[in-house]
């Protein structure tokens, strides 16, 4: 988790992928691969999240490393940022299957 952090693979958490807007962040948008506000929630294909899930998003993106294990999650919300995180990166590994896929049909 912490190492797509680092490689600038993480979802966006700090302000809405749609209006640039860091308040009222209230859900997340699979295509966008970001939070989204309350404004832009109606309009957008996105799932709800807790704001606990979104401030746990938002720490492991800017804690230290010594600091991201120091802070503890309720169970739903831990479910929740558990099932966010499986997401994306199901998202990323079939991308990058593609991408193999093209770099072995050029290799023929
Ligand atoms: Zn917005």
């Amino acid at each position: 988790m912490r190492a797509m952090v680092i490689n600038g693979e993480y979802p966006e958490s700090f302000s809405c992928v749609n209006c640039g807007s860091s308040e009222g962040l209230m859900g997340y948008s699979d295509e966008k691969n970001g939070v989204i506000c309350q404004n832009c929630f109606p309009h957008m294909r996105g799932k709800r999240l807790m704001e606990s899930t979104i401030y746990a998003m938002q720490y492991v993106t800017a804690a230290p490393l010594e600091k991201l294990y120091t802070f503890l999650l309720t169970p739903e919300v831990e479910k929740e940022f558990c099932s966010m995180q499986e997401r994306f990166r199901k998202k990323l590994i079939d991308r990058d299957f593609k991408t193999l896929e093209i770099l072995n049909t050029l290799q023929i």
